[in-house]
């Protein structure tokens, strides 16, 4: 699956004992598999080699420019969200014509900046940003590219809060509705009606979903075809799940069968939003036991990550495998581990049994490569942790660790104080 095992009783990345990693570059930090990253994305790719696709990773799971551009130099585009990722994108080298924009809230200068970074298209989500993006490009004597993203009132089966295809979802816009906006969008001058979109949510580990959507979709397409609204990309957005505990999602391979067999008759050019799938199982947050306590039966396991740095367990109850660096513990202990943060929410594992960490023990809190580093902040002041890449047999810093000074910047004190 990936590359994160041991070797005697040392947790590797690659060929790099992460101990190693550690000693270098101290603790916590999120540690990153080049080959898994490739391999993820390849099977993806692979998935869908016998029609036109575009896969454009979202760049939300994981936005650190070292993870995009190694999808970059495959040949990926990007699913962005907001004009701080087109920023990103485009660093790293992105081609703008691989650029899909999606999000429920985009600003005027976050339209016009994409206008002028010439992107593919935007998945528009409402009747009055559809209207926003013609009068901008209007204004700037351009066309922008979009698709509709369809609401398609779908259960993806996953938790509530990354569900997004439900008729009570904020996003996209219900079918109903969206034909109605195509035909308005038709003769609107600073409009070039492109695709259809949907994305129904994340973790997905069922196919039926994705083709329960597809075929809604495919009503909305014909019905625009007698309209004489003719599209040419269809993008099925993001979602395919990973194993973090004993889910059972479907490979990469079989989902595209599925897709390739419910969309064919189409001729369309696919596009894919795939996030979680690709970066999710190549990456894992280290971090180190500060100290252990037994209270009342119950054994809570400090250490030096929090809820700030991987953010998933405390906002939706998620799990991660824990894995000790170096394997020589004395059995397991059922307990809590805990960040240093002032919330009982503070936790990465709640009640389990785990490892019997000693202080000083190292920790490597699995499938962390996605939502991870991208969710944290900086809460109780505590500097955004350092990121690293391994490939083979030697690793990069790819973000380092922030200061103290990185905290405070930008504040000023006023001068009536
Ligand atoms: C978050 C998101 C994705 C990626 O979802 P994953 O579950 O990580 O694959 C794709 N498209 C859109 C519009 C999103 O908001």
């Amino acid at each position: 699956m990936h590359h994160f095992q041991y070797k005697g009783n040392e947790l590797f990345a690659e060929e790099v004992p992460v101990r190693e990693i550690v000693a270098k570059v101290g603790s916590p930090v999120y540690v990153y598999s080049h080959a898994t990253l490739e391999r993820h994305y390849r099977a993806f790719d692979d998935a869908f080699a016998g029609v036109p696709h575009t896969i454009c990773y979202s760049v939300k799971a994981n936005s650190t420019m070292a993870v995009l551009k190694t999808f970059i130099n495959l040949g990926g585009g990007v699913d962005i969200v907001s004009g701080g990722e087109l920023y990103r994108a485009l660093k790293a080298g992105a081609d703008p014509q691989k650029v899909v924009y999606s999000g429920v809230g985009k600003k005027d200068d976050e339209i016009e900046y994409a206008l002028n970074s010439n992107i593919l298209m935007f998945n528009v989500e409402s009747e009055q940003e559809l209207d926003r993006i013609n009068q901008i490009a209007t204004r700037m004597g351009k066309k922008a590219g979009i698709a509709i993203r369809v609401n398609p009132d779908v259960d993806p089966q996953t938790h509530p809060y990354i569900t997004t295809g439900l008729k009570n979802a904020k996003f996209g816009i219900t079918i109903e509705r969206a034909i109605e906006e195509y035909k308005r969008a038709k003769g609107m001058a600073g409009i070039e009606i492109l695709g259809i979109d949907c994305h129904i949510g994340s973790q997905l580990t069922k196919v039926n979903p994705f083709v329960d959507s597809i075929i809604k979709l495919k009503k909305v397409i014909g019905i625009l075809k007698e309209a004489g609204i003719s599209l040419k990309y269809f993008d099925i957005g993001g979602g395919l799940g990973i194993t973090y505990n004993n889910e059972e999602p479907p490979l990469p391979s079989d989902y595209g069968k599925e897709i390739i067999s419910a969309t064919k008759d189409l001729g369309m050019h696919l596009v894919f939003e795939p996030g979680r799938n690709i970066v999710g199982n190549a990456g894992v947050l280290v971090a180190k036991c500060l100290y252990t306590k037994q209270r009342d039966e119950k054994n809570f396991i400090m250490i030096d990550a929090g809820m700030n740095d991987l953010a998933r367990p405390a906002l939706y109850g998620s799990f991660h495998g824990v894995q000790p660096v170096v394997n020589d513990q004395d059995g397991l202990v059922m307990a809590d581990i805990v960040g240093p943060i002032c919330e009982s929410g503070d936790f990465l594992v709640k009640d389990r049994e785990v490892p019997m960490f000693r202080q000083g023990d190292l920790m490597a809190f699995m499938s962390a490569g996605a939502y991870g580093f991208a969710m944290s902040s900086t809460y109780n002041s505590r500097p955004r942790v350092a990121e690293v890449m391994v490939k083979g047999n030697s690793f990069e810093v790819v973000r380092e660790r922030e200061t103290v000074e990185d905290l405070i910047k930008g504040e000023r004190v006023p001068s009536f104080l």
